[in-house]
């Protein structure tokens, strides 16, 4: 980056490691290079290599842990102002609002997803493919990032709309904070989340956006669940035994589809 000036190498740092987090090649959970690493790849002096960390860190992308390293947390910044905004509501609306986002991402997913980002959902999809729940609320209670799962986030990312990706790492932070410990479960069972994932990504792959709601209703509607002190599910939202069938139906459909592929 010679020939430029310090703000605009800052601005390139920046840049540089924002995309390495947004892009997934450094993947939430796992530890950024040293230091001396990035100004090497980036070319700057460290101190620019500091000021972009501690940039990324202020919107919550990134967490130094001292002796540890750094971290990367969230693959869309989350302004310290809506987390203070969202600590506002109760477990219950902040549920209900995720509930919206997830819906209306799938739908803008199946709409807006490139080629690129089916291959990366279809690989996130199968990397889950492993796990005993949907990683969306992980089962290690200590888990820092149980909230999150790659294919939801991509879900988000393929929606192309980086509000909707900044307001869901936001109440995904809202879900973490360990008051709401133990009032939360995930009630699909890993085959439950393998066959719900692979709807939500079979809608997408066709860009059928009615498709893509059904599947995400069904699958939000058990992945994270309040429960009450007797460890009862409170439902999201009670449907008569009609309305259920209708969805059911609609699933159904959906799946006879995704059968006539295979
Ligand atoms: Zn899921």
């Amino acid at each position: 980056m010679a020939g430029t000036t310090g703000s605009e190498r800052a601005r390139a740092t920046l840049a540089y490691l924002r995309r390495k987090i947004t892009t997934g090649e450094w993947e939430v959970g796992s530890r950024i290079p040293i230091e001396p690493e990035l100004a090497e790849q980036t070319g700057v002096g460290r101190s620019t290599v500091r000021e972009a960390v501690r940039s990324l860190a202020s919107v919550g992308m990134i967490e130094t842990l001292p002796g540890r390293g750094t971290f990367v947390r969230s693959a869309a910044p989350t302004s310290a102002l809506l987390n203070q905004f969202l600590a506002d509501f109760t477990l219950e609306e902040i549920l209900s609002y995720r509930r919206a986002l997830e819906i209306e991402a799938a739908q803008h997913a199946s709409i807006h997803r490139t080629e690129e980002d089916l291959v990366a959902l279809e690989r996130a999809a199968a990397e889950e493919r492993g796990c005993t729940r949907c990683p969306v609320m992980g089962f290690a209670s200590d888990d820092d990032n149980a909230f999150d799962s790659k294919f939801h986030r991509l879900v988000f990312d393929s929606a192309k709309n980086r509000l909707l990706a900044s307001l869901y790492a936001g109440v995904n932070d809202q879900l973490r904070l360990p008051e709401h410990r133990g009032r939360l479960a995930n009630v699909a069972t890993g085959a439950e989340m393998e066959r719900d994932h692979a709807r939500v990504l079979d809608a997408i792959r066709r860009r059928d956006f009615i498709d893509a709601v059904h599947a995400m209703v069904d699958h939000v509607d058990h992945d994270v669940v309040i429960v009450n002190d007797q460890h009862e599910v409170v439902p999201a939202l009670s449907r008569t035994p009609e309305q259920q069938q209708r969805i059911e139906n609609a699933i159904e459909v959906q799946d006879d589809k995704l059968q006539e592929q295979v």
